[in-house]
């Protein structure tokens, strides 16, 4: 490995690529890492980290009123959008200081630059033109959120990477989309005060999810006060002379608003990375194709993360990038399974999901079960708040395997992470009715349905 700076080259500092970097560095890889943005990736930076921060910051709405039922008095509240911002920014700067130093640690070298490759071992640092080799280049760099061409004036709209720091807070937001991203900013929005409307071409919310999730996802919109708008799209954007946006929509729809979020999903960020001078086959979509162990059409180059287009999660990268150096410098091939993936999506009250849809059980299995609950949570009963919380599992009436479990309700994802261990490990039904509740929880009806 000696002809070459360095054994592996990671392009992009985001949860795939330091993970990667850190665990080859731990085998003795000399290794570098190059980022041209903030040391963390989507995740930290502007994703999951200050998205919960702000479903967090959201939720004391609901706290403040359902504290009355349990014989508080709280005065008038109110919120403070530039206080929230900054204290957001904090923990961000504080984490990614911590990725860094977790990397200088490693002994993981650190350019602070764009990299692009001039040839299957060749990387050309941006910042100062620069060129270093090495023997191994893994391409570890996201995705970036899509914005449609035919929008005219898509540029006066947000994505995702704009809305955690806007200097304003937007009174009325127009959402365009219905997947992950724009439901949880529809719900954040709402409770922190905006007046949203979501808009989205299909005739529902969350495409993909169970349909239970779904529409219990969509009612609880509705509650919280967001303006749901079903199988309609953008069409353009103008400045009002007077300030604020006009916002046209397809079926001649006119719409005024502070700002327009469009979170219409991403694409991997593979654009003028020089991918076609080191061979990298791209797909349709522009994501690198890669075989199970996350290497790419060209030998020396492997992808791991949102890039690849597998299933776009930080955990999924995470798995990823450490499958990745164990295969490649820790002589332990390791292929990451994408299937039972465990996942949440942050409304209130939250998704939290693992294993086959209903659909998509019926499609594959000849007899299947379906257990079904719907409650009100205890707390409930003095908060006399309305929301139900709906469980749903879904089983192989042949082998009595459990496929899937469905939650919408309060920490839906905490139950979500534990479950997935039991649906990887292939947990019956008649084993979820053996296990003892814990009461009172929500989580004991999932051992308790019948
Ligand atoms: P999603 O793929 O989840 O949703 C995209 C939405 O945009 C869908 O409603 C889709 O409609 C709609 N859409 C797609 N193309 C167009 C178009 N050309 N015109 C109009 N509407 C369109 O993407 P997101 O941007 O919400 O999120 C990106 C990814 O980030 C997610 O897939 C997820 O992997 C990840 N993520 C995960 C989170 C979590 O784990 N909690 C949170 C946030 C993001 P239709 O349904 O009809 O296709």
């Amino acid at each position: 490995m000696a002809d070459f700076d360095f054994d592996l080259f990671v392009i992009g500092a985001g949860s795939g690529g330091v993970r990667a970097a850190r665990v080859a560095a731990g085998y003795g890889a000399r290794t570098a890492v190059a980022e041209e943005f903030r040391i963390g990736g989507t995740c930290v930076v502007r994703g999951c980290v200050p998205k919960k921060l702000m479903v967090y910051a959201s939720r004391f709405k609901d706290d403040f009123a359902d504290a009355a039922g349990f014989g508080w008095s709280v005065p008038d509240a109110s919120f403070d959008w530039p206080r929230l911002v900054a204290a957001k920014e904090k923990e961000i700067s504080r984490l990614s200081a911590i990725y860094r130093r977790n990397l200088d640690s490693a002994g993981v070298q650190m350019f602070e630059s764009r990299a692009e490759l001039e040839d299957p071992h060749t990387i050309r640092l941006a910042a100062d033109g620069r060129r270093v080799t090495a023997k191994i280049i893994l391409v570890a760099v996201g995705g970036a959120p899509m914005l449609e061409p035919e929008v005219q004036g898509r540029e006066l709209a947000i994505t995702s990477n704009e809305i955690f720091d806007l200097p304003h807070f937007p009174s009325a937001l127009l959402i365009v989309g219905g997947g992950y991203i724009a439901v949880e900013f529809a719900s954040i929005f709402a409770r922190l005060g905006s007046k949203v409307t979501l808009a989205t071409r299909g005739e529902n919310v969350l495409r993909g999810f169970d349909e239970d999730m779904r529409c219990g996802v969509r009612d609880a919109l509705a509650h919280a006060g967001v303006k749901l708008e079903f199988n309609i799209m953008l069409k353009s954007i103008r400045q009002n002379p007077a300030g604020g946006l006009c916002v046209s929509l397809t079926q001649g729809e006119e719409m005024q608003a502070d700002q327009v979020l469009v979170a219409t999903g991403r694409r991997p960020a593979t654009g003028g990375l020089g991918l076609d001078k080191a061979g990298v086959e791209l797909d349709r979509l522009g994501a690198i194709k890669v075989d199970a162990f996350s290497k790419s059409s060209a030998d020396s180059v492997y992808a791991v993360g949102d890039v690849t287009n597998r299933l776009a999660l930080t955990p999924v990268a995470i798995r990823e990038g450490h499958a990745f150096a164990d295969t490649v410098f820790g002589a332990r091939p390791t292929a990451v399974s994408h299937v039972n993936v465990p996942t949440s999506v942050f409304t209130t009250p939250e998704v939290g999901t693992v294993g086959l849809t209903e659909a998509a059980a019926r499609a594959d299995y000849d007899i299947v079960d379906i257990y079904m609950a719907s409650f009100l949570p205890l707390k409930a009963a003095l908060s006399g708040r309305t929301d139900k919380t709906i469980m749903k599992i879904v089983v192989d009436g042949a082998s009595d395997r459990v496929l899937g479990v469905h939650i919408l309700g309060e920490s839906a994802g905490e139950m979500a992470q534990l479950l997935g261990i039991a649906v990887r490990l292939g947990a019956k039904k008649a084993d979820f009715d053996e296990t003892v509740a814990v009461h009172p929880t929500s989580a004991e009806e999932l051992v308790t349905m019948r």
